[in-house]
């Protein structure tokens, strides 16, 4: 067969490509454990992550020197998008799409030798110590301090909602330097070994009886001067660069193509008479239309925001954007499935999934429940920065009120 040659021809070749690998590789057992999001058991999820490592793909948005794939929107759309309408696992966040950039861009050589290739590869685990209690929406007022003792920074304090702490080898957390400076000025952004003595991981169980959530407990930590990213003092510009990408990534649009497709089949398949539930209405599929509507025009925002991450290196204030639609559509789409499904979505027992986590079962695990995801789906308007303080960046940043 001849090489493809024009720029859809490329993109229909990475198509085939990439729909080949899905049917080789994602297995059934891999698109169960991707339904439980950040719960994933970390085994079948590296498992998927080095799989698409190993087919070169798991970096799209990094720079071809770094082991990124050097596409363009297009390519990127089309793998993004295949891989979420098959129901694969999603790729942790933590290390591709927040400390990877960090470090590539601000990180020393050291820290990129040391961190990147099992960022690449999935052997290493992240999470991100940013919120604190009393710190999230306001989180230049955080108080975990780290104080300079000779080749080390000596870390106390507390971080909370620390997603996957309990699965995390690394965290990369944000902490006071400077306790007499403007609040963002004394922050900085160091690379912690979650094996540090001192370091102490505690659960928080959330409303969908699931422990992916933490509390991070720092007691005089110890940890080596090298482990600091940039300069000193200057870890806000580095934070406010990650949350730019974690913004750019939550809007979950192929996620929710997946999801209007299935609600468009349960819709169908009530109309043809083969169920009862309230699905088929007229009021029903106006609203579902509704949403669709919403989640295009998302889309095409989506592709804006990544035509400008690709000119300037940064998605900028339009990423708060990105977030609140697709957080609002993501959450809509939940409500609407509830709805589809009538009784089906209700709480049931099911043998206990929580992921690696040992706790033990509160009562009836619901995990696996549409009302249990419906449930969790309300804290996409508030992790990565809540709805209202998106509503702010874009009054100021985009609407310059
Ligand atoms: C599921 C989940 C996962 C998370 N994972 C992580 C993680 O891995 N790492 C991490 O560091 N953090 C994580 N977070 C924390 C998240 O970033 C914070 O919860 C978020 O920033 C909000 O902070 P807060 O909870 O302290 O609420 P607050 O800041 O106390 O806000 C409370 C309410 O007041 C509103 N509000 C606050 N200030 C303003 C204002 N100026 N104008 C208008 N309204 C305002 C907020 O919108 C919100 O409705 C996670 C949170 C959740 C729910």
């Amino acid at each position: 067969m001849s090489e493809p040659n024009t720029t859809q021809q490329k993109v229909d070749a990475l198509q085939q490509d990439v729909n080949a690998f899905i049917s080789e590789n994602l297995t059934e057992e891999m698109v169960q454990g991707a339904r439980l999001g950040f719960g994933i058991n970390r085994e079948l999820g590296t498992r998927w992550h080095q799989a698409i490592h190993q087919r070169g793909w798991i970096a799209p948005d990094w720079p071809v020197e770094h082991g990124g794939t050097g596409w363009g929107i297009r390519e990127k759309q089309v793998f993004s998008d295949a891989m979420a309408l098959a129901g694969a696992p999603m790729i942790m966040p933590f290390g591709i799409d927040m400390v990877g950039p960090v470090i590539y861009t601000f990180g020393t050589q050291a820290q990129k030798d040391q961190h990147l290739p099992s960022i690449l590869d999935g052997s290493t685990w992240w999470c991100q110590g940013y919120s604190e209690p009393g710190s999230g929406s306001d989180l230049a007022s955080l108080k975990t301090s780290a104080v300079r003792d000779g080749d080390h920074y000596v870390v106390n304090g507390q971080k909370i909602w620390t997603t996957n702490a309990h699965k995390a080898d690394w965290i990369f957390a944000l902490v006071r330097t400077d306790p007499d400076a403007k609040a963002q000025r004394g922050i900085s952004f160091l690379l912690i070994d979650m094996n540090t003595p001192g370091l102490e991981v505690k659960p928080i169980v959330s409303i969908d009886g699931m422990h992916h959530l933490n509390q991070v407990f720092f007691e005089n930590v110890r940890v080596p001067v090298e482990n600091l990213v940039g300069d000193e003092n200057a870890g806000w510009t580095y934070a406010k660069f990650l949350l730019g990408n974690e913004r750019a990534g939550i809007a979950n649009v192929a996620a929710s193509k997946r999801q209007v497709g299935r609600l468009k089949e349960i819709a169908k398949a009530e109309a043809d008479g083969m169920g009862d539930s309230l699905s088929s209405s007229s009021d029903f599929m106006m609203r579902l239309a509704a949403v669709e509507v919403q989640l295009n025009a998302l889309a095409a925002q989506e592709a804006r925001v990544i035509a400008s991450m690709e000119s300037t290196g940064s998605p900028g204030d339009a990423a708060s954007m990105l977030k609140i639609i697709g957080s609002e559509v993501e959450q809509n789409l939940h409500a609407l499935r509830v709805e589809a499904i009538g009784y089906y979505s209700l709480p049931f027992e099911v043998p206990l999934i929580r992921g690696e986590s040992n706790l033990p079962a509160p009562g009836p695990d619901y995990a696996v429940s549409a009302v249990a995801d419906m449930n969790f789906s309300r804290a996409a308007s508030i992790y990565g920065g809540s709805n209202e303080i998106q509503r702010n960046v874009m009054a100021k940043g985009v609407l310059g009120l």
